[in-house]
């Protein structure tokens, strides 16, 4: 099921990571790794979500939405609520979040599923295999939109083997490279047999000065509504609630000397993502998939 590219004119592509910095799981490589929310942020999370979704129904031009939260969202009932409702509206034309998949997957029935994808990520140390494997095939069966992906460290190579032959051949299975490690063009060439664009994540790209589509056409949002080009460059460009934010859209280099992520470099214009990724380009899945 391939959907329109977010690419076009007066399109806004949302990247939303609200105050919530919780997770059910406990993954060795994450600071959220079971991290608590009191009572108040998850209150103030909800309420910050609950007004995003409300000005995005407000809009009249095309948005696309990626729910990047610092822990898990979907075992909040506000994430799936937003999900239901955002995939509902005629305006947004992609409404994806990244996630454990520790939830439900019974909800989904209730979205537009023409416009909802999920960024699965499976963590080797935290679920069971067959667990995952079924939650993702329960996916397929609904004909829900999604990519699934891994951590590259070298424990979960066996895992990561199983998952690519169990997935349907349809269905993108990504390799991260784990922060700060350096992988030999032998080690490099194993995750790249799983995974055909390890290549873009490898290394940190060198970014500076080279035209990136954020602040132009894809924006960071908090809770707050302070907008940022990226979630990686702390600069404010406005605030979404008064529209501030709007005067200052338009092209511009990138002012840091490295994108390592892929949330900001699929975005970074002479990697040409929007062509690999045509389609998907929030979900990372891949052209014609
Ligand atoms: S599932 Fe994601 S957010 Fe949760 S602990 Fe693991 S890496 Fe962190
Ligand atoms: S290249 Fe990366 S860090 Fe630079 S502006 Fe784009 S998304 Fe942000």
């Amino acid at each position: 099921m391939e959907t329109p590219d977010p690419a076009g004119a007066g399109h806004l592509s949302i990247l939303y990571r609200g105050p919530l910095a919780s997770c059910d799981y406990d993954c060795a490589y994450c600071p959220f790794a079971k991290r608590r929310d009191d009572p108040e942020r998850l209150r103030a999370d909800r309420a910050a979500l609950e007004r995003f979704t409300g000005w995005v129904a407000a809009q009249d031009h095309p948005i696309s939405v990626l729910f990047t939260p610092w822990g898990e969202g979907l075992v909040r009932s506000w994430y799936r609520t937003a999900m239901i409702t955002l995939s509902r509206m005629s305006h947004v034309r992609k409404v994806a979040i990244q996630t454990n998949l520790s939830c439900r997957t019974d909800w989904l029935a209730q979205a537009d599923l023409g416009r909802l994808a999920l960024w699965c990520t499976y963590h080797p140390s935290q679920v069971a295999y067959d667990r995952f494997l079924g939650k993702c095939r329960d996916l397929a069966r609904l004909g829900v939109r999604h990519s699934v992906g891994i951590v590259g460290h070298p424990d979960h190579l066996p895992d990561a083997r199983r998952l690519r032959d169990d997935l349907p051949e349809s269905t993108y299975l990504w390799v991260n490279a784990e922060e700060g490690r350096l992988y030999t063009d032998a080690e490099a060439a194993e995750w790249a047999a799983l995974d055909p664009h390890f290549g873009y994540s490898r290394l940190p790209h060198l970014s500076a000065g080279l035209p990136c589509r954020t602040g132009e056409t894809v924006v960071s949002v908090d809770g707050d509504g302070t907008v940022r080009r990226c979630h990686f460059i702390p600069e404010v460009l406005g605030n979404l609630y008064d529209g501030t934010f709007r005067a200052a859209l338009r092209p511009r280099p990138c002012p840091v000397a490295v994108c390592d992520c892929h949330i900001g470099y699929v975005h970074l214009e002479p990697l040409g993502l929007y062509d690999v990724f045509a389609g998907g380009v929030l979900e990372r899945v891949p052209a014609g998939r």
